[in-house]
């Protein structure tokens, strides 16, 4: 789940009461490229009588695409971690002002400064708020428009940003004594064999686990995972990937892992802060 410290609109504690809603035993939470959230979050677990892991979503690179790496049951004071966390916000900061200064050029404007009523924290900018932006002022119907004609890759307003590898990616969350997954991998658009070629990599570098029910996986896309997941034996991990009520499914609505998968929390049993009362 990510959080009003990323580019999510619920807070650490409005978090946890969704979760509870749908019957949830143990939750992380998940923001890009930021720990701060970790602590109330563990708090708000605490309070409600829910297991927790620390999580988070590495960005990382591969063939020119996003890859996001989870990262579980890690130390969030982790000093390797919190530098390379740092430089990815900073790297953030200046794509936002990059990103402000082509939308403004082609028309947009006040979304230079005005993107910043959509940040809920200053440490971490993330092109979700420019496209809160454009929605708020009907320059697109949905987020994902916005994302499709102004912000991905080929479009006008696309600015690259400097990512790490998966490798490194995964060697970071390893060093913090944490658990790799390979988030949504059904997402990517990658051709089957390029898809292989990523998998492969995350495992040789370390990776644990691979995602296969999430609200960022269509029907289609969690099939094809999930096939993967059964044919190479890997530990599977679910989560809702949850920003806010209009994108991806609500805590603990993603779909279960099929019950012949090892789920990931059987890598976790040392991690996970129990607090479930039963
Ligand atoms: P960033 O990490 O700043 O490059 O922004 C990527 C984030 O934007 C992703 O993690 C998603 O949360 C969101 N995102 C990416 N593509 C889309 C899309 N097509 N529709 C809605 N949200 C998207
Ligand atoms: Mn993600």
């Amino acid at each position: 789940m990510h959080s009003i410290y990323s580019d999510g609109t619920k807070t650490p504690e409005q978090l946890v009461a969704l979760a509870k809603e749908n019957a949830v035993q143990l939750i992380s939470i998940t923001d890009h490229d930021i720990v701060e959230g970790i602590g109330p979050m563990r708090l708000a677990a605490r309070n409600a009588g829910l297991d927790f892991v620390t999580g988070i979503e590495v960005s990382a690179g591969f063939a020119d695409k996003p890859i996001h790496v989870v990262g579980l049951g890690f130390d969030e004071n982790n000093p390797e971690l919190l530098k390379q966390l740092k430089d990815t916000q900073d790297k953030r900061k200046q794509r936002a002002v990059e990103i402000g200064q082509k939308l403004e050029n082609l028309g947009f404007t006040g979304i230079a400064q005005g993107v910043y009523t959509k940040v809920s924290n200053p440490a971490l900018v993330s092109r979700s708020h420019f496209a809160a932006w454009l929605l708020e002022k009907g320059f697109a119907k949905s987020s994902n428009e916005a994302f499709t004609r102004w912000l991905n890759q080929g479009t006008p307003g696309y600015v690259p940003i400097e990512k790490i590898s998966v490798p490194r990616a995964v060697e970071l969350i390893l060093n913090a004594g944490g658990i790799p997954v390979l988030a949504h991998p059904g997402r990517y658009k990658l051709e089957d064999w390029k898809l292989q070629e990523l998998i492969n990599l995350f495992k040789d570098s370390g990776g644990k686990a691979i995602e296969v029910t999430t609200g960022s996986h269509n029907e289609k896309q969690t099939q094809h995972i999930l096939e993967i997941a059964r044919r190479q034996d890997w530990y599977a991990s679910t989560g809702s990937d949850y920003h806010y009520d209009a994108s991806r499914a609500k805590p603990g609505l993603q779909g279960d892992l099929p019950k012949d998968l090892k789920p990931v929390w059987l890598l976790l049993e040392n991690k996970i802060e129990s607090h479930l009362k039963n």
